[in-house]
């Protein structure tokens, strides 16, 4: 089968591979989309220390059906899916919980770091356990599904709010996540939901997908202008999608008295926390990795039209494009938000 294989830091070609092996449990999936995460970018020139070569990356993935296992029961042949990033191993005691991000045993689809390694989805086909797999409708396009790993994400970061309905909810940054972030607090009953970017062409993304305001600035104007929309009071919920020093802590300045600040965004390992702010304003600081079961909510919300995801795909392009549009994307070109490739459509 092809497939693009990261064979040395910062070099990816489309290689010919063996077909994978379909274990009694395992699902073999044709794959139609799959989408290039910010954690492959990273990978990519080994600075996250994720992608170790040789590997074929890639986890935002979709298809159909190829083959079974002989113990696979609930899906056929044929079935248009797709699949968690995440292969829990449904033993441990997060597993049991439900909290199958934090699995003890967790690996990702497409990732190799020295403890595992597992090719993932920039290929013709894939191998996956039938338990991370999902049926689609056919309302949800192949490209469109390669989204539902960053929704998921984002749903999970809502979810841990613990939102109760009529929030005032501030997102900092309008990058992928942010704007999906923005668009599942709207649909967890917020009732005013604003977003901050000093990128005004993400911030007008932010506006078609529903923002009832855009905040062009940060620091300390940034808090002005909350405090300004809040009477004073400041948001309900901060949900922060960078993670950086400044980011972090204009979240956390952001915040009303009592109120929850999700760190979603972890780009530096460490930042400097405000700490007076947190105790005397009494704040609640949520971190939130991953999903843990957000699948089908994310591909009933994408179904209904509540989220909106075909905004941010920046382009649908052939695996032989591949290593091209990687260069796009880590050499941080402006405007680029999802590109899905289609390794099935060649
Ligand atoms: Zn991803
Ligand atoms: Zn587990």
């Amino acid at each position: 089968m092809k497939a693009l294989l990261l064979a040395e830091y910062s070099h990816l070609e489309v290689a010919d591979l063996p077909m994978p092996e379909v274990a009694p449990g395992d699902v073999l999936v044709q794959v139609a989309a799959c989408g290039i995460c910010g954690s492959d970018v990273h990978g990519y020139d080994g600075s996250s220390g994720r992608r170790i070569p040789p590997i074929v990356m890639g986890h935002e993935a979709a298809g159909t059906v190829a083959a079974i296992g002989s113990s696979v029961e609930g899906l056929s042949e044929g079935d248009r899916v797709t699949f968690d990033s995440t292969v829990y191993c449904g033993a441990c005691e997060f597993c049991a919980l439900g909290q199958i991000n934090l699995c003890n045993n967790r690996q990702v689809i497409g990732v190799s770091c020295g403890d595992y390694r597992r090719h993932g989805a920039f290929a013709e086909y894939v191998v996956v356990p039938e338990r991370i797999v999902y049926r689609l409708p056919d309302s949800i396009s192949f490209a469109e599904a390669a989204m539902l790993e960053a929704v998921s994400v984002a749903l999970h970061a809502v979810r841990v709010a613990q939102l109760s309905g009529g929030e005032t909810a501030l997102v900092i940054r309008a990058g992928m996540i942010g704007l999906l972030t923005l668009q599942a607090a709207r649909a967890a009953g917020c009732s005013r939901v604003f977003i901050a970017d000093i990128d005004a062409s993400r911030l007008r993304l932010a506006t078609m997908v529903g923002a009832d305001a855009t905040l062009h600035c940060s620091g300390a104007d940034l808090v002005a202008e909350v405090k300004k929309l809040t009477g004073g009071r400041g948001a309900d919920v901060v949900l922060e999608a960078v993670g950086r020093n400044e980011t972090v802590t204009g979240a956390i300045e952001c915040a009303r008295k009592g109120g929850t600040v999700v760190l979603v965004g972890n780009i530096a390992p460490e930042v400097t926390l405000p700490l007076q702010i947190v105790v005397t304003r009494q704040l609640r600081l949520q971190g939130s990795c991953a999903s843990a079961g957000e699948y089908p909510q994310a591909i009933e919300l994408i179904a209904s039209g509540a989220i909106q995801v075909k905004p941010l795909i920046t382009a649908v392009a052939s695996l032989e494009e591949g290593p091209r549009w990687f260069e796009r994307l880590h050499s941080r070109e402006p405007n680029l938000m999802k590109v899905v490739l289609t390794p099935g459509a060649v």
